[in-house]
């Protein structure tokens, strides 16, 4: 069974149409990365994904539920995806502890002893073990994403959201956030990665999406796709960003 599917999905902010009309599927274990133009509806792919927006036309399918289900079911569905955005989005008032616990106690009723130990071995796990007292204030911004790409993952989710996860990172900081999204993806997390690095797109994406005016224009493997772009639109957008 797919984890994701998406059903003839339109999305249209107004008269605007931002994705039209589009189908497909994510299996388990695919670590999809979307790229395109700014504008051509990246996030808002995504946003649909765990009902940060709502569609107009068709339905997406989220391991077996729907974003047009009741509110209960979508709450559910949301749990199935932990999300990270371009600006980490961390409590700022919160420790990094009390950041990865808050999910799982909040969302979960996870008791606090237990959220306390999972998320521990979650910092260890991004390398922020000597950092989970600190506030984000206090992390730099590698770390502060590492810190939400753990919180993200307290909640256990099926699937992995990252949008731009490294746009807002000086480039040094952003090697340590993407080898954490590596170690991520090698256990076998589905993820759906809209991104930049176009590195990691063919080291470690199992499938690129090139999306162009709300369209999927491209869709196949990393290393095919950005070795021998089919399209002039791939190819011109290719080299914008390398
Ligand atoms: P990308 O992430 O690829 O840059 P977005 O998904 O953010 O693209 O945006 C796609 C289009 O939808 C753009 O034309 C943008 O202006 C529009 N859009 C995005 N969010 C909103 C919103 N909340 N209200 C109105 N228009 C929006
Ligand atoms: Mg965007």
């Amino acid at each position: 069974m797919s984890i994701v599917e998406f059903r003839n999905v339109v999305k249209r902010f107004g008269e605007n149409t931002v994705l039209d009309n589009i189908s497909l599927n994510i299996d388990p274990h695919e670590v999809v990365v979307v790229v395109g133009p700014s504008g051509s509806g990246k996030s808002t792919f995504l946003r649909c994904i765990n009902v940060l927006e709502t569609i107009q036309e068709g339905d997406i399918i989220v391991n077996g539920l729907s974003v047009r289900g009741t509110p209960a079911q979508v709450r559910e569905l949301r749990r199935e995806a932990g999300m990270v955005f371009q600006q980490f989005n961390l409590f700022p008032q919160l420790t990094a502890l009390e950041n990865v616990m808050f999910g799982p106690v909040h969302t979960r009723g996870v008791n606090r002893r237990q959220a306390r130990e999972e998320a521990k071995e979650l910092l260890a796990k991004v390398g922020l073990e000597a950092r989970m007292d600190h506030y984000p204030g206090q992390l730099s911004g590698g770390q502060q994403q590492r810190v939400a790409i753990a919180r993200a993952l307290a909640i256990k989710p099926r699937l992995m959201l990252f949008d731009e996860p490294t746009s807002a990172l000086d480039p040094e900081l952003r090697f340590e956030v993407l080898k954490v999204m590596q170690d991520v993806a090698e256990e076998g997390m589905t993820m759906v990665v809209v991104t930049h690095e176009m590195e990691f797109a063919r080291r470690v994406g199992s499938r690129l999406l090139f999306m162009d005016g709300g369209k999927i224009a491209e869709d196949g493997l990393p290393a095919e796709l950005l070795s021998n772009p089919p399209s002039q639109r791939l190819r011109d957008f290719l080299q914008h960003v390398t």
